[in-house]
């Protein structure tokens, strides 16, 4: 007997191993059960219902089931749904944000990330508020509203106080027409006190990569440090929640260990904040280990190679079907088009993953945390989306408005919050084109936000939506639904 208990606040409990070995022992069961399958992909379908669509997700037993089947037309059936499902609860919006290196200081030993505390040749680099300024006016310049920032941890170099500084920082600047309207949060797991502090600065999301969820291996590659602390990293996002956010990022590092292992763990994660707090995830991140100075990924096990990692997202598309997932420039444009098409709704664009290398003419690696693969610009991926028939979103409003946690989520479900990410996509598109895109790249959104006009289902929301629309061309900004 174990105990497993998604209801529980220890870590060990409701990230149970031993259940997550059964679960892959029935999913291995159960692999070639076609009737089992077919319920499960039967019940993950969109409905329809009297305010919208609906989906019923999956548990993490039955997904894992889906994710060990081999049948190759089911699973181009699971990709297809995923596909269904992204469209009934995302439409064709992509939203666009930026990661923000504020300092690599840090004290931790994580033998994957180059900031682990023995490298003694990375450069170290802490922004100053001038040098933070300086960052934020380069990214609203590319035309970025909504970035997440990093830092290592380090209760010396970068503590909360620090962080929250930098925070207010970035929200008072106003350059031209820029305005960073959303900073998302990736810091190193704290107390509850902190998670308040960040709420009343007015963070949109926090974020945490579990990095992995098996705990020997979690101990081991997290040697030295505070976060070799495994349950307090895990117990995290429930510390998070009691200090008032519930926006709240999930993720671990593919390639660390088993991807069938990390799948259960995962799910049984958004499982647990489901069930204790009421709310899921809001988004989960689906990061592949990759190369950085001193980190050679071929010495990680468990990399998974590209199809493997497309099954993953359209998987993780159906089992949370209310849950943002993102993609960051980790991936090559190749796989972020495939993933984009199976569920993933957020992308990151022009990115710099060093510390103050936005304000750099051309991009710095010395002290990059990971490669970037794709290097493009930010118009170059806003065209891109485009040409492959998204409309690229700016949209920060939902936290403005207070729909966050079990608001967001209540909108979500029924589906309605696409009266809300359509028109404010086009607004927010319409936004770029006029104060930073170029020529070619506004010709194609133009028409693009004509013909998306006509499938904003409601009238009167139509009307209003092209009215702020002449007013951005008139040069007023920031209308939100
Ligand atoms: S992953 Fe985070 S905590 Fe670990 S070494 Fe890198 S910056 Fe530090
Ligand atoms: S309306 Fe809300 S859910 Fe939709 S894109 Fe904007 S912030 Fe995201």
């Amino acid at each position: 007997m174990y105990t497993y208990d998604p209801k529980s606040l220890v870590a060990d409990e409701f990230i149970n191993h031993e259940e997550i070995l059964a679960t892959l022992a029935w999913a291995d069961a159960n692999k070639d059960n076609v009737e089992l399958i077919d319920a499960i992909l039967n019940k993950a379908r969109p409905r329809r219902t009297e305010t919208g669509v609906s989906c019923a997700g999956l548990s993490h037993r039955e997904a894992s089931v889906l994710l060990a089947c081999e049948d190759p037309e089911r699973i181009q059936r699971m990709y297809h749904l995923a596909k269904d499902i992204k469209q009934a609860f995302y439409g064709n919006r992509i939203v666009i944000f930026c990661p923000l290196y504020l300092s690599n200081y840090c004290v931790n030993g994580c033998v994957y990330c180059p900031y682990h505390a023995k490298n003694k040749h990375i450069p170290r680099k802490r922004l100053t508020q001038e040098e933070v300024a300086r960052e934020v006016i380069a990214l609203q310049d590319m035309g970025h509203k909504r970035l997440a920032i990093e830092a290592g941890e380090d209760p010396k170099m970068s503590p909360i106080e620090y962080i929250l500084e930098c925070i207010e920082t970035i929200y008072a600047i106003k350059h031209k027409n820029g305005a960073i309207r959303r900073v998302n949060v990736n810091i190193a797991a704290t107390t509850v006190e902190n998670y308040r502090r960040l709420k009343d600065a007015g963070i949109g999301t926090y974020i945490l990569f579990q990095e992995t969820y098996d705990k020997k291996s979690y101990l081991e590659l997290h040697p030295t440090g505070p976060k070799h602390d495994y349950n307090y990293h895990t117990e995290a996002m429930d510390r998070a929640m009691e200090g008032g956010i519930d926006d709240l990022g999930l993720g671990v590092l593919f390639g660390l260990e088993r991807y069938r292992y990390e799948f259960a763990g995962l799910l049984m994660h958004a499982e647990h904040l489901e069930a204790v707090h009421g709310v899921g995830p809001h988004t989960i991140s689906v990061p592949r280990i990759n190369a950085a100075d001193d980190i050679d990924p071929s010495t990680f096990a468990n990399g998974i190679d590209d199809d493997t990692f497309a099954k993953l997202c359209a998987l993780i598309r159906i089992a949370v079907p209310y849950t943002g997932m993102i993609i960051s420039t980790r991936e090559s444009q190749k796989v972020r088009e495939q993933v984009i098409g199976l569920g993933v709704s957020q992308v990151s664009g022009g990115s710099r993953t060093s510390v103050g290398g936005y304000a750099e003419p051309a991009r710095p690696t010395e002290t990059e945390q990971f490669d970037v693969s794709d290097q493009r610009s930010l118009d170059e991926v806003v065209r891109w989306l485009m040409e492959l028939g998204y409309i690229p979103s700016f949209c920060t409003a939902c936290y403005r408005k207070g729909r966050t946690g079990d608001r967001f989520m209540a909108l979500c479900k029924t589906g309605q919050i696409q009266n809300c990410c359509h028109p404010n996509a086009l607004m927010t598109l319409k936004e770029f084109l006029m104060d930073y895109a170029s020529e070619e790249t506004r010709a194609i959104g133009e028409a693009l936000i004509e013909a998306e006009m006509n499938n904003i289902p409601k009238e009167r929301v139509r009307e209003i939506c092209g009215d702020h629309l002449s007013k951005i061309e008139q040069g007023i900004r920031d209308f939100r639904f």
